[in-house]
């Protein structure tokens, strides 16, 4: 079936004649750009790494039924040298934060981050001391998404978005030689100390 496969094409008047090319080689002509991003979004490793309620929607995107393997997506690392997204689902406490951001920096370039929930990506209803008002103070994000928790669809919806993105991305890009300006770490309050004396 392949030597009449072969045949057909090179008796085919409109294909050019190369000389010196090998019988039955193929050639496909693109962009180095489009053929990076074609493979880096569609075999993204995102990291296991879930906070809170959100979690239990991320792992069941995994799962059979929603199946995040139909976009290359469902190796899970649990290392995060090995992955290069990180969702971040569920709220952020200050003292998570510098973990977060030390995970983020282990992970190799280039890499994306997806806020998924209120909580991650604006504090959602826990205004108080303890949690982080939106990751964004911690990472670059590159898709929010909302929702308390958000559904599996709406996961996959901006895993779909974050597909588009990096589609437009540019070799320079992905070289990191604009590195995108990633946010400063806050530092840690110091604890007040009681003073001698004090009830
Ligand atoms: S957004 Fe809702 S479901 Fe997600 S971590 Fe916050 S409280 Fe839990």
């Amino acid at each position: 079936m392949d030597k009449r496969v072969q045949e057909v094409v090179l008796r085919d008047s409109a294909t050019p004649a190369i000389p010196n090319m090998e019988v039955g080689g193929n050639v496909l002509i693109t962009r180095l750009d489009e053929i990076v991003n074609w493979a880096r979004r569609n075999s993204i490793f995102p990291l296991t790494f879930g906070l809170a309620c959100c979690a239990i929607e991320m792992m069941s995107t995994a799962g059979s039924r929603f199946d995040i393997a139909r976009f290359g997506m469902e190796v899970f690392r649990a290392s995060p040298r090995q992955a290069d997204l990180m969702i971040v689902a569920g709220r952020v406490s200050k003292k998570m934060a510098p973990v977060l951001r030390q995970i983020y920096d282990q992970m190799p370039s280039p890499k994306w981050v997806v806020s998924m929930g209120a909580c991650a990506s604006c504090g959602g209803i826990f205004n108080n001391y303890a949690i982080v008002q939106g990751v964004d103070q911690i990472v670059p994000v590159d898709v929010y998404v909302p929702g308390c928790p958000p559904s599996p669809d709406a996961l996959i919806y901006a895993l779909i978005k974050l597909q588009q993105k990096i589609r437009t991305q540019r070799l320079g890009m992905l070289l990191e030689l604009n590195p995108r300006p990633q946010p400063a770490l806050e530092s840690p309050s110091p604890t007040p100390q009681l003073s001698e004396g004090s009830s």
